[in-house]
């Protein structure tokens, strides 16, 4: 897995946990926009088509939102883990 994150993005994992959604296969954030009854609409700047990490619970409405983040949901806590150090 590679690690694409800026020095800002790196000290914000460090300091307040990952962002709401971000990209598996750099840890990029990724902006999903919750889009009601329908898949939402995602922007990812690294333009990746892999995974795409939601470490939080509850963060998006509407029925794709919800699959992504329990999709994700595992994996982005043991990524998290081995990143930090900690468990979360
Ligand atoms: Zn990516």
């Amino acid at each position: 897995m590679a690690d694409d994150r800026s020095p800002l993005e790196r000290l914000l994992w460090d300091k307040i946990g990952p962002p709401l959604y971000y990209c598996a296969d750099c840890l990029r954030t990724v902006k999903v926009k919750p889009v009601e009854g329908g898949e939402p609409i995602i922007t990812r700047p690294c333009g990746h088509t892999g995974q795409i990490m939601a470490p939080r619970k509850a963060i998006c409405v509407g029925k794709g939102g919800a699959s992504i983040g329990t999709r994700a949901k595992i994996g982005a806590m043991q990524i998290a883990s081995v990143i930090t150090g900690r468990t979360v």
